[in-house]
Protein backbone atom coordinates (compact mmCIF):
# COMPACT_ATOMS: atom_id res chain seq x y z
CA UNK A 1 0.00 0.00 0.00
CA UNK A 2 2.90 2.24 0.39
CA UNK A 3 4.37 1.63 -2.68
CA UNK A 4 0.79 2.84 -4.03
CA UNK A 5 1.15 5.80 -1.97
CA UNK A 6 4.16 7.14 -2.81
CA UNK A 7 3.32 6.20 -6.72
CA UNK A 8 0.56 8.08 -6.71
CA UNK A 9 2.31 11.26 -5.37
CA UNK A 10 4.68 11.18 -8.20
CA UNK A 11 1.52 10.08 -10.62
CA UNK A 12 -0.54 13.71 -8.96
CA UNK A 13 2.96 15.86 -9.37
CA UNK A 14 3.30 14.73 -13.07
CA UNK A 15 -0.60 15.45 -13.51
CA UNK A 16 -0.04 18.56 -12.32
CA UNK A 17 2.99 19.40 -14.26
CA UNK A 18 1.52 18.17 -17.60
CA UNK A 19 -1.62 20.00 -17.42
CA UNK A 20 0.57 22.96 -16.68
CA UNK A 21 1.99 22.11 -20.23
CA UNK A 22 -0.84 22.09 -22.02
CA UNK A 23 -1.83 25.28 -20.67
CA UNK A 24 -5.10 23.98 -18.96
CA UNK A 25 -4.11 25.31 -16.15
CA UNK A 26 -1.51 27.90 -15.81
CA UNK A 27 -0.60 30.01 -12.38
CA UNK A 28 -4.10 28.48 -10.67
CA UNK A 29 -5.77 25.45 -10.95
CA UNK A 30 -5.90 22.13 -9.54
CA UNK A 31 -6.00 18.29 -9.95
CA UNK A 32 -6.64 15.66 -7.32
CA UNK A 33 -7.26 12.36 -6.71
CA UNK A 34 -8.68 10.20 -3.70
CA UNK A 35 -6.07 9.00 -1.05
CA UNK A 36 -5.34 4.81 -2.07
CA UNK A 37 -4.70 4.82 1.75
CA UNK A 38 -8.10 5.50 2.62
CA UNK A 39 -10.19 6.61 -0.32
CA UNK A 40 -13.66 6.86 1.06
CA UNK A 41 -11.94 9.63 3.85
CA UNK A 42 -9.04 11.03 2.49
CA UNK A 43 -8.17 12.91 -0.87
CA UNK A 44 -4.35 13.99 -2.42
CA UNK A 45 -3.91 17.46 -3.70
CA UNK A 46 -0.87 19.96 -3.42
CA UNK A 47 -0.58 23.21 -0.98
CA UNK A 48 -1.31 26.38 -2.46
CA UNK A 49 1.23 26.67 -5.32
CA UNK A 50 1.83 26.73 -8.99
CA UNK A 51 0.72 23.49 -11.00
CA UNK A 52 3.87 23.83 -13.11
CA UNK A 53 5.91 23.57 -9.77
CA UNK A 54 4.36 20.91 -8.25
CA UNK A 55 7.04 17.81 -6.97
CA UNK A 56 5.34 14.85 -4.05
CA UNK A 57 6.56 16.44 -1.44
CA UNK A 58 4.15 19.19 -2.34
CA UNK A 59 1.23 16.61 -1.87
CA UNK A 60 -1.12 17.37 1.15
CA UNK A 61 -3.87 14.89 2.82
CA UNK A 62 -7.04 16.44 3.03
CA UNK A 63 -10.27 14.98 4.46
CA UNK A 64 -13.16 14.44 2.03
CA UNK A 65 -15.62 15.38 4.76
CA UNK A 66 -14.73 19.19 5.79
CA UNK A 67 -11.50 19.62 3.40
CA UNK A 68 -9.35 20.04 6.38
CA UNK A 69 -5.62 18.71 6.45
CA UNK A 70 -5.56 15.47 8.15
CA UNK A 71 -2.04 17.06 9.29
CA UNK A 72 -3.19 20.18 11.15
CA UNK A 73 0.86 21.06 10.63
CA UNK A 74 0.23 20.68 6.85
CA UNK A 75 1.06 23.87 4.61
CA UNK A 76 -1.88 26.11 3.70
CA UNK A 77 -4.31 24.72 1.27
CA UNK A 78 -5.97 26.50 -1.89
CA UNK A 79 -9.19 28.43 -1.36
CA UNK A 80 -11.07 25.94 -4.03
CA UNK A 81 -10.28 22.74 -2.81
CA UNK A 82 -14.00 22.27 -1.04
CA UNK A 83 -14.99 21.83 -4.94
CA UNK A 84 -12.59 18.58 -4.40
CA UNK A 85 -13.92 17.31 -1.17
CA UNK A 86 -17.83 17.68 -2.36
CA UNK A 87 -17.22 15.88 -5.21
CA UNK A 88 -15.64 13.18 -3.24
CA UNK A 89 -17.84 13.19 -0.63
CA UNK A 90 -21.35 13.26 -3.27
CA UNK A 91 -19.51 10.90 -5.78
CA UNK A 92 -18.36 7.55 -4.78
CA UNK A 93 -17.32 6.99 -8.68
CA UNK A 94 -14.87 9.58 -8.63
CA UNK A 95 -11.38 9.32 -8.14
CA UNK A 96 -9.79 12.22 -9.38
CA UNK A 97 -11.04 15.84 -10.17
CA UNK A 98 -9.61 18.62 -11.90
CA UNK A 99 -10.56 22.36 -11.87
CA UNK A 100 -8.96 24.74 -14.30
CA UNK A 101 -9.61 27.91 -15.54
CA UNK A 102 -8.97 27.82 -19.30
CA UNK A 103 -9.63 30.60 -21.31
CA UNK A 104 -10.41 27.78 -24.31
CA UNK A 105 -13.26 26.89 -22.34
CA UNK A 106 -14.89 30.06 -20.58
CA UNK A 107 -16.70 31.54 -23.48
CA UNK A 108 -19.20 28.13 -23.21
CA UNK A 109 -19.91 28.79 -19.42
CA UNK A 110 -21.16 32.13 -20.40
CA UNK A 111 -23.28 32.28 -23.57
CA UNK A 112 -25.45 29.54 -25.28
CA UNK A 113 -23.13 27.83 -26.93
CA UNK A 114 -23.19 23.75 -27.83
CA UNK A 115 -20.58 22.12 -26.07
CA UNK A 116 -20.33 18.56 -27.02
CA UNK A 117 -18.22 16.10 -28.26
CA UNK A 118 -17.14 17.44 -31.84
CA UNK A 119 -14.61 14.68 -31.99
CA UNK A 120 -13.75 11.21 -30.67
CA UNK A 121 -11.00 12.13 -28.83
CA UNK A 122 -13.76 13.71 -26.64
CA UNK A 123 -16.08 11.54 -26.81
CA UNK A 124 -16.90 11.31 -23.12
CA UNK A 125 -18.77 14.90 -23.35
CA UNK A 126 -20.99 12.79 -25.04
CA UNK A 127 -23.70 14.02 -26.67
CA UNK A 128 -26.04 16.52 -24.56
CA UNK A 129 -24.64 19.88 -22.77
CA UNK A 130 -22.92 19.85 -19.67
CA UNK A 131 -24.91 21.73 -16.87
CA UNK A 132 -23.43 25.36 -16.50
CA UNK A 133 -22.96 26.62 -12.35
CA UNK A 134 -23.36 30.01 -11.80
CA UNK A 135 -22.57 30.94 -8.63
CA UNK A 136 -24.90 34.25 -8.56
CA UNK A 137 -27.85 31.67 -9.25
CA UNK A 138 -27.37 29.85 -5.51
CA UNK A 139 -25.39 32.82 -3.41
CA UNK A 140 -26.32 36.11 -5.08
CA UNK A 141 -24.75 38.64 -7.75
CA UNK A 142 -22.24 39.83 -4.86
CA UNK A 143 -19.52 37.26 -4.86
CA UNK A 144 -16.11 36.78 -5.81
CA UNK A 145 -16.87 33.95 -7.85
CA UNK A 146 -14.94 31.76 -6.21
CA UNK A 147 -15.82 28.44 -4.35
CA UNK A 148 -15.11 29.49 -0.87
CA UNK A 149 -16.23 26.68 1.11
CA UNK A 150 -18.60 23.49 1.61
CA UNK A 151 -21.59 25.02 1.16
CA UNK A 152 -19.91 26.28 -2.36
CA UNK A 153 -18.47 23.00 -3.59
CA UNK A 154 -21.90 21.21 -2.52
CA UNK A 155 -23.77 23.29 -4.85
CA UNK A 156 -21.02 22.86 -7.94
CA UNK A 157 -20.71 19.30 -6.90
CA UNK A 158 -24.43 18.53 -6.96
CA UNK A 159 -24.74 19.32 -10.95
CA UNK A 160 -22.03 16.22 -11.53
CA UNK A 161 -25.44 13.85 -10.41
CA UNK A 162 -25.30 11.31 -13.64
CA UNK A 163 -27.83 11.95 -16.65
CA UNK A 164 -30.35 9.47 -16.16
CA UNK A 165 -29.54 7.10 -18.69
CA UNK A 166 -26.38 6.53 -17.41
CA UNK A 167 -24.74 5.63 -13.86
CA UNK A 168 -21.76 7.16 -14.36
CA UNK A 169 -21.25 10.72 -12.73
CA UNK A 170 -21.38 13.87 -15.19
CA UNK A 171 -17.24 13.98 -17.15
CA UNK A 172 -17.87 18.32 -16.84
CA UNK A 173 -19.53 20.87 -14.99
CA UNK A 174 -18.94 24.48 -17.25
CA UNK A 175 -18.56 27.34 -14.60
CA UNK A 176 -19.93 30.96 -15.77
CA UNK A 177 -17.28 33.13 -15.58
CA UNK A 178 -14.52 31.01 -13.84
CA UNK A 179 -13.76 27.92 -15.59
CA UNK A 180 -14.59 24.24 -15.51
CA UNK A 181 -14.34 21.00 -13.21
CA UNK A 182 -14.35 17.80 -14.56
CA UNK A 183 -14.18 14.10 -13.06
CA UNK A 184 -13.42 10.70 -13.78
CA UNK A 185 -12.21 7.49 -12.83
CA UNK A 186 -8.58 7.39 -12.59
CA UNK A 187 -6.37 10.25 -12.22
CA UNK A 188 -4.66 9.40 -15.74
CA UNK A 189 -8.23 9.69 -16.87
CA UNK A 190 -8.40 13.03 -15.51
CA UNK A 191 -5.51 14.52 -17.51
CA UNK A 192 -6.75 12.78 -20.87
CA UNK A 193 -10.00 14.56 -20.29
CA UNK A 194 -8.70 17.69 -19.60
CA UNK A 195 -6.34 18.57 -22.24
CA UNK A 196 -9.33 16.73 -24.62
CA UNK A 197 -12.09 19.05 -23.08
CA UNK A 198 -9.42 21.97 -24.16
CA UNK A 199 -9.07 20.72 -27.60
CA UNK A 200 -12.76 19.91 -28.14
CA UNK A 201 -13.22 23.70 -27.36
CA UNK A 202 -10.31 25.04 -29.65
CA UNK A 203 -11.99 22.88 -32.04
CA UNK A 204 -15.73 24.70 -31.93
CA UNK A 205 -14.24 27.95 -31.64
CA UNK A 206 -12.08 27.44 -35.10
CA UNK A 207 -15.47 25.73 -36.43
CA UNK A 208 -17.35 29.05 -35.20
CA UNK A 209 -15.16 31.07 -37.13
CA UNK A 210 -14.56 29.03 -40.35
CA UNK A 211 -18.61 28.43 -40.70
CA UNK A 212 -19.59 32.45 -40.02
CA UNK A 213 -21.52 30.61 -36.43
CA UNK A 214 -23.66 29.22 -38.79
CA UNK A 215 -25.57 26.28 -36.72
CA UNK A 216 -25.81 22.76 -38.53
CA UNK A 217 -22.58 21.44 -37.19
CA UNK A 218 -22.54 17.59 -36.96
CA UNK A 219 -21.77 16.20 -33.18
CA UNK A 220 -21.00 12.85 -32.38
CA UNK A 221 -24.45 10.43 -31.52
CA UNK A 222 -24.57 9.50 -28.87
CA UNK A 223 -23.97 6.23 -29.41
CA UNK A 224 -20.67 7.26 -31.19
CA UNK A 225 -19.78 8.84 -27.93
CA UNK A 226 -20.32 5.92 -26.43
CA UNK A 227 -18.40 3.48 -28.69
CA UNK A 228 -15.62 5.63 -29.48
CA UNK A 229 -15.00 6.00 -25.36
CA UNK A 230 -14.53 2.86 -25.26
CA UNK A 231 -12.28 1.87 -28.07
CA UNK A 232 -10.18 4.86 -26.17
CA UNK A 233 -10.33 4.08 -22.69
CA UNK A 234 -7.96 1.63 -23.29
CA UNK A 235 -5.43 3.84 -24.94
CA UNK A 236 -5.09 6.45 -22.09
CA UNK A 237 -1.56 5.33 -20.80
CA UNK A 238 -0.06 5.68 -23.94
CA UNK A 239 -1.03 9.42 -24.41
CA UNK A 240 0.18 9.53 -20.53
CA UNK A 241 3.56 8.46 -21.56
CA UNK A 242 3.80 10.65 -24.18
CA UNK A 243 3.32 13.53 -22.23
CA UNK A 244 5.60 12.60 -19.26
CA UNK A 245 8.42 12.64 -21.87
CA UNK A 246 7.51 16.09 -23.27
CA UNK A 247 8.50 17.08 -19.39
CA UNK A 248 11.16 15.13 -19.16
CA UNK A 249 12.52 16.60 -22.77
CA UNK A 250 11.60 19.97 -21.56
CA UNK A 251 14.16 19.65 -18.53
CA UNK A 252 11.48 18.81 -15.70
CA UNK A 253 12.72 15.81 -12.96
CA UNK A 254 10.64 12.98 -12.95
ZN1 LIG B 1 -11.17 28.49 -9.78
Amino acid sequence: MQDEFTERLRDLSLASRILAQHGVVDGFGHISCRDPRAPDDHFLLSRNLAPALVVPEDIVVWRIIDAQPVNPDSPRGFLERSIHSEIYRQHKDVHAVVHFHSPDVIPFGVAPIPFKAIFHMASFLGSSNPPIFDIAQDFGPSTDMLIRNTTHGASLASLFLPPEQSQLTRPLVLMRGHGATLTAPSLKLAVFRAIYTQTNARILTSLSALTGGQSNIKFLSQEECQQATESISGQVGRAWDVWARELEDNGHSM
